[in-house]
């Protein structure tokens, strides 16, 4: 299935939220990144048709959405960033009975929560109560949620929030699991999410793309841009013409400090490999949350 977006624009009041936005979406794992604000979240509820447009277009496969809202939300699964849960209802039970909103028949629901449960690894716990689930299992159950009309486009928004380091692993393979032969969008201003999943990244600042490619071409547009310097912790730091600073280390006496900027921030910097959190720097506005 291939999903486009042509020239979105959204106003709220006076702010433009969407500055005609067009992107197109095939088979892979994209990742839709850009700091709170940029407009992401808006973007995916007009693709969902939550949100209305002031003007723009959303196709699928060449043919308007609005044709075929029906079968185009049929062949979708989205996990909110805050995913309403019933809290005294089982694992198992609550898949069921997302099964059944769905309009999934109980047959086959039965065959396929088991198959999720087993999936995202809740097969154990599926008598659990939600109320008591960690972090990574609620989300796992929300990433199951919305695989259960195995859909063309799975859309996950900020779906790591609240995950210990591990969790995010888990998470990531999970997803990389489910990207056979399926679009994945991911949602979410946290550069690490996507660096090490996405086969193409799209980077969103004030409601425009500023960016968009795989992670080498990402890396390659800012290339000579990204430098290092080392400072005893002790020194004063006025010397540096400082661009945006992307890392600061602690190693020992020194400090390594990493800069983004199109020229050498002093004459002892030198150069170093850009990386795709360098990139989000050096593209969206401000400094880094
Ligand atoms: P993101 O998902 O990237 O954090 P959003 O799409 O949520 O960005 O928000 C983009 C901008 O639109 C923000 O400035 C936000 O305050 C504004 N916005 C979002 N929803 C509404 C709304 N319902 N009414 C007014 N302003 C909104």
């Amino acid at each position: 299935m291939k999903i486009e977006l042509k020239s979105i624009y959204k106003k709220y009041g006076k702010q433009e939220v969407l500055k005609h936005v067009s992107m197109e979406f095939d088979t892979g794992i994209y990742g839709l990144l850009g700091k709170n604000g940029a407009g992401k979240t808006t973007l995916i509820g007009i693709l969902l048709g939550i949100v209305k447009a002031n003007s723009g277009e959303v196709l699928m496969d060449g043919k308007s959405v609005r044709l075929c809202q029906n079968e185009f939300l049929d062949k979708i699964g989205y996990l909110p960033q805050y995913p309403k849960f019933y809290k005294e209802m089982r694992i198992d039970e609550f898949l069921m009975y997302m099964a059944s909103l769905k309009g999934i028949s109980k047959k086959d629901s039965k065959e396929k929560v088991d198959w999720l449960l087993h999936e995202v690894n809740l097969w154990d716990g599926k008598k659990k109560k939600i109320g008591d689930l960690s972090g990574g299992m609620r989300q796992r159950l929300g990433i199951a949620q919305a695989m259960l009309n195995e859909p063309e486009l799975l859309i996950l928004d900020e779906p790591t929030a609240g995950l210990d380091p591990q969790e995010r692993i888990r998470f990531r393979n999970l997803i990389s699991k489910f990207a056979k032969n399926r679009t994945i969008i991911l949602v979410t201003h946290i550069v690490s999410d996507v660096e090490y999943i996405a086969n193409q990244v799209i980077i969103m600042d004030d409601g425009d793309i500023v960016c968009q490619g795989n992670i080498e071409q990402l890396e390659d547009s800012i290339k000579g841009k990204v430098w290092e310097v080392v400072r005893k912790n002790s020194d004063t730091m006025d010397d540096l013409d400082f661009g945006k600073v992307s890392n600061l280390k602690r190693e020992g006496e020194n400090t390594r400090i990493r800069i983004v900027s199109d020229r050498q921030p002093v004459v002892d910097a030198s150069k170093v490999r850009a990386g795709l959190e360098d990139v989000f720097l050096y593209h969206c506005r401000g400094d880094m949350e």
